[in-house]
């Protein structure tokens, strides 16, 4: 008997971390952080469900912080493991895990000088830059698609899900109990630019652990998405305007400028300047490469004619305060993709702040906007918006292109976890809201699959 603990992105979407009680000890399935209202992310935060000494190791999906963010966390309490990725997700990590030390140990000093009431409020950061570092020195690099031991009679091997680079599906095998159990991570889409499909047809499995995201909607077609974001850009220019792109620095950035680098090349798009305005984007988009072994087919044919596929000579990167304020005095139209994605912190606030009164700009907006963030009052084209406190007509068109969702939608779902529904004994949804938690197990019942569950946080299940 195999125990199966559910701790994050269970009944939620954040937070991912799993925990899998083989006969040796225990493993992580991914070490995610809570992001949210500060003070409930840092309860849910601060302590592991299992004392982090005895955990084996950590199975690594992806690099995204809500799959990541707490592993140099792991460090600082105690595990010394080995975390199992991909090559590319270990570098990325790197840096990913770097700008977040650096966010966990700003917020601390901020809350310390400007919030705490006395000594007994005062708040130790999460984790450190030397504790991300101490954390590197463990990360086990794998190849995808090939089995791994990683405890007596236990296997993983890492799948392609076509998410973010570097991204997986992970099967684990156990011998002695003859059980498979595949883990999505984030489930990725057919043709997205870059990289490679999710695998299908996955292998069979006994049981599966999948993320339910997008498990009730359907997206717009990605390669015609390429095509409308052209034609705003175009619009926009003709009329002397701006063109501003809130954007996550992993994934969606690159993605951006991969597109407009094929646009121009392909004659589709006039070059015109185009900045990308976040240091951490800068870094994270040196990983992608870094990488090529990750790209498809399209991206490897593109990066062979050209030798960079991001834009060199065509985009201007930018890590230097002084450089992202000068593109505020250009009055030619352009491009900026800057951080952070929601609209919530980062260098977009300044862009937006200086654009968005003005009716010749267009912000456009490429990627999902939670509740309560500016991004979502941008999308839903409030009169007014609010900026650093101060408030300013919203002028600017507003175009939404959801073409370019990392995640998988109902359509990706039943076409690769379909087949292998009537086979499972047991699936469990996580990382989702209630309604899209439901829709994943309508999913996989009309699929065949007699035995789908919705974990509650800390629930422990035998398999
Ligand atoms: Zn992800």
């Amino acid at each position: 008997m195999i125990d199966l603990e559910f701790h994050g992105a269970a009944k939620t979407v954040t937070g991912s971390f799993h925990i899998l009680h083989l006969p040796d000890g225990p493993i992580a399935l991914d070490c995610g952080l809570f992001q949210g209202r500060r003070s409930i992310a840092r309860e849910m935060n601060v302590s592991f469900p299992v004392p982090p000494e005895q955990l084996r190791a950590v199975l690594l999906s992806h690099a995204h912080l809500d799959h990541s963010g707490r592993i140099p966390q792991l460090f600082t309490q105690g595990f010394r493991g080995k975390i199992y990725a991909t090559f590319a997700t270990c570098d990325l990590c790197r840096v990913m895990l770097a700008d977040s030390a650096h966010i966990q140990e700003e917020d601390a000093r901020f809350w310390n000088e400007h919030r705490a009431a006395g000594p007994a409020e005062r708040i130790e950061p999460l984790y450190t830059a030397q504790d991300v570092q101490m954390a590197n020195e463990y990360f086990q690099g794998v190849p995808y698609n090939s089995p791994v031991t990683i405890a007596k009679g236990c296997t993983a091997t890492f799948l392609e899900a076509g998410h973010i680079l570097g991204s997986t599906c992970i099967m684990v095998e156990i011998a002695g109990n003859s059980t498979r159990l595949l883990y999505t991570g984030d489930l990725g889409r057919f043709m997205t630019p870059i990289l490679r499909d999710p695998t299908n047809p996955m292998p069979e499995a006994d049981y599966l652990i999948t993320e339910s995201t997008y498990a009730n909607r359907t997206h717009a077609d990605a390669s015609t998405t390429k095509d409308q974001l052209v034609q705003v850009i175009n619009e926009t220019r003709a009329l002397g305007g701006k063109v501003i792109i809130p954007a996550f620095s992993l994934g969606r950035t690159q993605l951006l400028v991969y597109c407009l680098s094929q646009a121009v090349a392909e004659g589709q798009l006039q070059p015109l300047p185009i900045y990308v305005d976040s240091p951490l984007s800068v870094n994270v988009t040196k990983v992608f490469t870094e990488h090529p072994e990750c790209y498809d087919e399209q991206a490897r044919d593109f990066w062979h004619a050209r030798g960079n596929i991001f834009g060199r000579g065509l985009v201007t990167y930018i890590t230097e305060v002084d450089q992202s304020k000068a593109i505020n005095d250009k009055n030619e139209p352009c491009v900026i993709i800057a951080s952070a994605g929601m609209c919530e912190a980062g260098r977009i606030l300044h862009h937006l702040k200086n654009n968005v009164e003005n009716d010749r700009n267009t912000v456009v907006i490429v990627g999902y906007m939670a509740q309560h963030t500016l991004g979502r009052r941008i999308v839903e084209r409030n009169e007014k918006i609010k900026v650093f406190g101060r408030e300013y007509d919203l002028l600017a068109r507003v175009k939404t292109l959801n073409g370019f969702s990392a995640h998988a939608d109902s359509g990706d779902f039943k076409r690769i976890l379909g087949p292998l529904a009537k086979k499972l004994k047991g699936a469990f949804a996580v990382h989702g809201e209630n309604s899209q938690l439901q829709a994943m197990k309508d999913l996989l019942t009309q699929a065949g699959c007699k035995n789908t569950r919705i974990p509650s946080q800390g629930e422990k299940i035998s398999i």
